[in-house]
């Protein structure tokens, strides 16, 4: 390690006790946008405990989803947290996993870097970790960096280890640990109980580290008597208890914290002079989600509906788009196999707007072609990602382009009308790994489409993540048939977006638009979706 180096950039390593699903990933977001509303450069990093390399093969029923970053990287959702909070640009190096911190270190033993050395997970993969937290410095003032996992399972250890080395080597100044436990109010006895945040604490103070600030989650604040009591049994100085209380929007976070003090605590310890926050956005954003001035409904037909988790950066990007029309939406979670039972009039006759997300595989595609269908037909607004783009193509070719069996190579590989279709030389690999589409690409828009309309600009970059596309050989049948083709690759290769034109909107993307929003910068397909579909219920309602 260089010694100038390391002296320029703070770290904040944030750790979790107690249980999983306590916020670490928005509590280190909001750290993130605490920092930078003082002006303070931040990066965010997540170090993963999991054996994958990276979450991309991971079933987003087990892991949530996965969120693609500008670079192709397919990484941990929080990594979505990090992007929406703060102006930081996730990249491949901003997720670790075990699964990668080891499949460097054997390649490297392979190649003989050792020298005929023993491999040992202390030095050589603690060494490994401590690398990547140089790699992600960069220019920044400060590198938040989250440890996934809770303190006592096995598999993070070696990231305690490193973080815990981490600190002797550059100095108590630059380097901070915060905890997050849990202070549950139990209702008996009508008290809080603190007992298991000082077992969190007594557990990494066994392998060296000594939290310097303790975040406690919790559905009340900490009365002063409770967080002098936290403050004595963890050696931590009695203002550093923070109270970590649950919030109504994600978006509050940072403003809870900053009323406790957790951003002036910070950089007073890191020693970063810095001016007062300027907090004006998220109180802005904050307010338009509190008082709506009117509400839409969207139905999102989908695979994975029973768990959010999975449909985390679109469930957020629907909130963003209701933040810029003043609307909160109400989102109705369909299972498109229960289209496929009930019929799509059942499910969507009283909806304002429809929208397929992305996905894999055939489950549930047929329910999803006629929820498109009641959209084409009912004209209704719809918005088709990735794979509801595909779907939007294939409910155009069968029940408009009459070609009745058109299909994707990817749910019926002997369709004789594949209108979405791997690209020539992705079949030639016969090879499916390491064939998608992964990251930003760059789009052309044709004017005066729906497109166009909302981004207000010629060229986009979006972010994909997708095997098949849309089959040329279909591009002119199609288009003879009514389909728009509205935004296609700079060489006009690829089909980039679909559009029906004798409609209110309807618009199909081939890229996932979601993983760009942010509250304070709602991307422009979501934001004219909500618009459209409000104006949509305004034309129900008065006609
Ligand atoms: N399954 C489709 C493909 O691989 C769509 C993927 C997606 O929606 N992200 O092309």
């Amino acid at each position: 390690m260089e010694e100038k180096k390391t002296k320029e950039t703070k770290y904040i390593f944030i750790t979790g006790g107690v249980l999983s699903s306590l916020g670490k990933g928005l509590a280190s977001a909001s750290i993130g946008a605490l920092l930078e509303a003082r002006g303070v450069k931040v990066t965010i990093q997540k170090l993963d405990p999991y054996i994958n390399v990276d979450p991309g093969t991971m079933n987003p029923f087990q892991h949530g989803e996965v969120f693609v970053t500008d670079d192709g990287a397919e990484t941990d959702l929080d990594i979505g947290h990090y992007e929406r909070f703060t102006s930081a640009k996730m990249r491949k190096i901003n997720n670790v996993t075990t699964g990668g911190i080891y499949y460097s270190v054997i390649q490297k033993e392979r190649r003989g870097d050792y020298l005929g050395g023993t491999v040992q997970v202390i030095p050589h993969i603690t060494d490994e970790i401590k690398d990547r937290f140089i790699t992600v410095k960069g220019d920044y003032d400060v590198v938040i960096c989250e440890i996934g996992g809770t303190v006592g399972d096995i598999e993070g250890l070696p990231f305690l280890e490193a973080i815990r080395q981490f600190r002797l080597e550059m100095g108590r100044r630059n380097i901070i640990h915060i905890h997050l436990t849990l202070v549950p109010y139990i209702k008996s006895s009508d008290e809080l109980k603190t007992k298991p945040t000082q077992h969190s604490v007594r557990e990494l103070r066994e392998i060296g580290i000594q939290p310097d600030i303790l975040l406690c989650r919790t559905d009340r604040f900490l009365s002063p008597d409770l967080k002098k009591k936290i403050a004595l049994f963890c050696s931590v100085d009695k203002d550093c208890v923070i109270t970590a209380r649950d919030v109504e929007t994600i978006y509050e976070l940072p403003l809870t914290l900053h009323q406790e003090g957790l951003d002036k605590i910070i950089v007073d310890l890191l020693g970063l002079p810095t001016k007062e926050p300027n907090l004006t956005m998220w109180e802005r954003i904050v307010e338009k989600i509190k008082s709506p001035q009117t509400s839409v409904v969207i139905s999102v037909v989908g695979k994975y509906v029973n768990l959010k988790e999975s449909y985390k950066s679109l469930n957020e990007a629907i909130i963003h788009g209701g933040i810029e029309n003043n609307a909160t939406v109400n989102i109705d979670w369909i299972d498109a196999e229960e289209i496929e039972r009930r019929g799509p009039e059942t499910l969507l006759s009283n909806v304002d707007g429809i929208l397929i997300p992305g996905g894999f595989g055939r489950r549930g595609i047929e329910g999803k072609i006629s929820a498109i269908q009641y959209a084409r037909e009912n004209k209704i607004p719809f918005f088709g990602i990735c794979l509801g783009m595909q779907c939007a193509v294939i409910e155009f070719a069968r029940n408009v382009g009459n070609l009745k069996e058109a299909n994707s190579s990817e749910f019926a590989p002997d369709t004789p009308h594949p209108v979405i279709d791997l690209l020539s030389d992705q079949d030639a690999k016969g090879d499916k790994g390491g064939t998608m589409r992964l990251g930003a690409y760059p789009c052309q828009l044709k004017k005066n489409s729906f497109a166009y309309k909302a981004y207000g600009k010629r060229e986009i970059y979006e972010r994909h993540r997708h095997r098949y596309e849309f089959n040329n050989k279909y591009r002119l049948q199609m288009e003879e048939a009514g389909l728009s083709i509205s935004g296609i690759s700079p060489d006009g290769n690829l089909v980039e977006i679909i559009e029906i034109e004798d409609h209110p909107w309807f618009i199909g993307g081939q890229f996932h638009p979601e993983f760009k929003s942010s509250p304070m910068n709602p991307h422009p397909l979501f934001r004219e979706f909500i618009k459209m579909a409000i104006e949509n219920r305004d034309r129900r309602r008065t006609g």
